[in-house]
């Protein structure tokens, strides 16, 4: 079973309150592969409260360089150097959040085990995260239109073809494991005579992606780097009573997250850093709004775990 998994470990925005930590989202793929969206503070507590291991993390992604955003960083850098890492550690970010990060470092003065791979991004770009076994996951980034210089994120796997054993068997077709490798590598084979082609015997090659917004106001950028994402994760920081408010300050109300999910084809919408005026079942509210536009919409809590499978 090839299982993504999105785990939200904060959802407030701003502050944290009792129920919502600052944001940070783990997503663990079925290669083991674990990345963290942000990085608020009292992330390792979240990660330890719900069962995730500290180390297991080989990148980090920050969006931008406020606070609620990052300050969770140096806690966890210290917890891999108290527990000897040896694995390296790549971490994505705009330039001020690398200037913090090195700041921290150069003060901390921790002689760390393990290299720290600061990636600096600005403008558009890419980077691929892995390739293995002709699956390969590829992190995309574009500037959001924040208060600040910040950037959204989109993670995109590209999978390759599966063979499926019931078509192989309705074309009365047996094959060897290795003739299976051939198939894939060429597209077709020749069996007793006939041509076999991968198309009519596997199911894709397909992609699959999960954007994130970060904090952001709505924008016609958006929704072009969304694009039919599986699942995308939207700032959602206030309702539409409070839209100027919310595009004043960079941020989008749960309306602005629904339309951009329609706009973009995308399939689930995720909405989150939830304003701390929202207590308890007041978060709600951004759902029902983010409802009439579109159907498919879950307001995220902290410890909310996603399963995709894909
Ligand atoms: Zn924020
Ligand atoms: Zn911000």
């Amino acid at each position: 079973m090839r299982n993504i998994e999105i785990f939200f470990l904060g959802t407030s925005g701003g502050m944290p309150t009792q129920e919502r930590a600052l944001p940070s989202i783990l997503v663990k793929d079925w290669k083991g592969f674990n990345l963290l969206l942000d990085i608020g503070e009292g992330v390792q507590y979240r990660m330890l409260k719900n069962n995730v291991s500290l180390a297991s993390i080989d990148v980090i992604a920050i969006t931008h360089s406020h606070g609620d955003h990052i300050n969770g960083l140096p806690g966890l850098l210290q917890t891999l150097y108290m527990s000897k890492r040896t694995r390296p550690l790549t971490i994505i970010c705009d330039r001020w959040s690398s200037e913090f990060i090195k700041e921290v470092l150069e003060v901390e003065r921790i002689p760390f085990t393990f290299p720290i791979k600061i990636i600096e991004i600005s403008g558009e770009g890419f980077l691929e995260l892995y390739s293995s076994g002709g699956d390969s996951l590829t992190l995309y980034w574009r500037p959001s239109c924040h208060s600040i210089e910040g950037y959204m994120y989109k993670l995109v796997w590209k999978l390759r073809p599966r063979i499926d054993v019931n078509m192989l068997r309705k074309l009365k077709v047996a094959i060897s494991g290795n003739a299976i490798r051939e198939l894939l590598e060429k597209g077709e084979i020749t069996y007793k005579d006939r041509v076999i082609k991968l198309t009519d015997v596997s199911h894709g090659p397909k992609e699959v992606s999960i954007s994130y917004t970060g904090d952001t106001a709505p924008c016609k950028e958006l929704v072009s780097f969304v694009q039919m994402s599986r699942v995308l994760i939207h700032d959602s920081t206030f309702d539409s009573s409070l839209a100027e408010k919310a595009h004043e300050r960079g941020h989008s109300t749960a309306l602005d997250a629904a339309n951009v999910a329609k706009n973009s084809g995308s399939y689930l919408l995720i909405l989150t850093h939830i304003s701390t005026r929202y207590k308890g079942s007041e978060a709600l509210k951004l759902l029902n709004e983010a409802k009439k536009i579109h159907n498919n919409v879950i307001v995220a809590w902290d410890g909310m775990k996603i399963t995709l499978t894909v």
